[in-house]
């Protein structure tokens, strides 16, 4: 916590930080580094340029210690326009059937892979064996199988393996792991996570199998399993969970609308969690102990954050996510740094074991078993 802790005292006293608009969801607060950062730069090669590398494209503008050096894309008009803003060569720029070239170009350290959920695992395999590090969007992959291939093909090429675990980083997030660590919320009993949105376009790629694996659950439902497992500060050992489906036409065999789970934690703490396409304002981390509650609402959206305890409003300042996660992660893989909360492949895993289980006591109406 201590590190979290410093930086953004270091925020707040050593540099400037210039909210410009700071109630907006897209926000975004620029922080100018005094004096300017003369260490090394992660040089990153963005895979997918579609919706979320677009935002994480923009926000690396802001970062000190990770800069945009390549692309891979199918698209050639996208890299067109990539290469004029960010400024890309044209020996950077790489399609979905080349990329495997990056093994020789010097410029790219890593590889930021942002496409659909069920492309993860190959590409993955393949940045690995081309020796260059890789940072996956969540879900990593579509089960636990596929996400320990993931784990052991990075271990094997000496790469490491991130997953966009961006919250991990938030400070409202942190202040309220700092509390709970430090006894503040005494003995913690429960856990509530909602986590959801009304989805649009029935013909995306998040409503077809083959390319998201699932549904809600690994798009959406996924930050309360997260979320339960670093606000609780356990992992659970056992699950339940149920599925409703109110549109079988939008939602086919496979893709989940709606699933209510439970967690259960060895404290004996209970975790209670929606994960849904079908609702709007579901953003919700609920946690409470027997001296006192935290919540965090909105607690996964692009931000501000908003958390709350019972010892008041959190008034915690706030930088674009992805700015502050890919500074992090440029941290980790470059110097070593030990985050608060791990973002490695081997937590991501533990995710997928979990989705894997609660598929399973969806389809048997059983308690799962959990060891991770
Ligand atoms: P998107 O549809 O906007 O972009 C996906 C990109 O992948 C597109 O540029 C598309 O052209 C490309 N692509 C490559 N191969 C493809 C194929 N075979 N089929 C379809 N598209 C293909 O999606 P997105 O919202 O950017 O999501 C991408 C990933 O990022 C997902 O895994 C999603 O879960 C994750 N994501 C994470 C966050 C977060 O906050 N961490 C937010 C949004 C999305």
């Amino acid at each position: 916590m201590s590190s979290r802790r410093n930086f953004l005292h270091k925020i707040t006293l050593s540099t400037m930080v210039l909210p410009l608009v700071a109630n907006d969801v897209f926000s975004k607060t620029v922080y100018m580094h005094n004096p300017p950062y003369q260490g090394p730069m992660l040089k990153v090669a963005i895979m997918g340029l579609g919706s979320y590398g677009n935002r994480v494209a923009e926000a690396m503008q802001d970062c000190k210690k990770a800069k945009i050096t390549g692309v891979i894309s199918g698209t050639p008009s996208k890299i067109k326009t990539w290469q004029a803003k960010y400024n890309i060569p044209d020996k950077n720029c790489y399609n979905y059937e080349n990329f495997d070239q990056i093994k020789d170009n010097p410029d790219i350290d890593a590889v930021y892979i942002i496409t659909p959920n069920a492309l993860h695992h190959g590409q993955t395999l393949r940045v690995a064996k081309a020796g260059k590090h890789v940072i996956c969007e969540k879900p990593m992959a579509i089960n636990a199988k596929e996400g320990r291939e993931m784990v052991d093909a990075c271990r094997a090429a000496n790469v490491k393996l991130l997953i966009g675990y961006r919250m991990r980083f938030e400070a409202n997030t942190l202040e309220i792991i700092r509390m709970r660590k430090e006894g503040e919320l005494g003995k913690v009993l429960f856990f509530q996570g909602l986590s959801g949105f009304r989805i649009g376009d029935p013909n995306q790629w998040r409503l077809d199998k083959d390319l998201a694996g699932g549904g809600a659950m690994m798009d959406i439902g996924i930050y309360a399993i997260n979320g339960a497992r670093y606000m609780v500060g356990e992992e659970p050992i056992w699950v339940t969970a149920q599925e409703t489906k109110t549109d079988p036409i939008k939602f086919k065999e496979g893709v989940d609308e709606t699933i209510q789970f439970q967690l259960g934690f060895p404290s004996g703490a209970v975790a209670s969690c929606l994960s849904t396409y079908t609702m709007n304002n579901l953003d919700r981390f609920f946690l409470n102990g027997d001296k006192g509650f935290a919540e965090l609402q909105p607690a996964t959206g692009y931000g501000p954050i908003k958390g709350r305890t019972h010892k008041g409003t959190l008034e915690l300042p706030h930088v674009t996510h992805q700015t502050v996660q890919m500074d992090e992660m440029a941290g980790i893989i470059l110097e070593g740094k030990e985050p608060v909360m791990p973002v490695g492949g081997a937590d991501g895993v533990k995710d997928m074991v979990i989705i894997d289980a609660i598929f399973e006591a969806v389809k048997t109406g059983g308690k799962i078993g959990l060891s991770l």
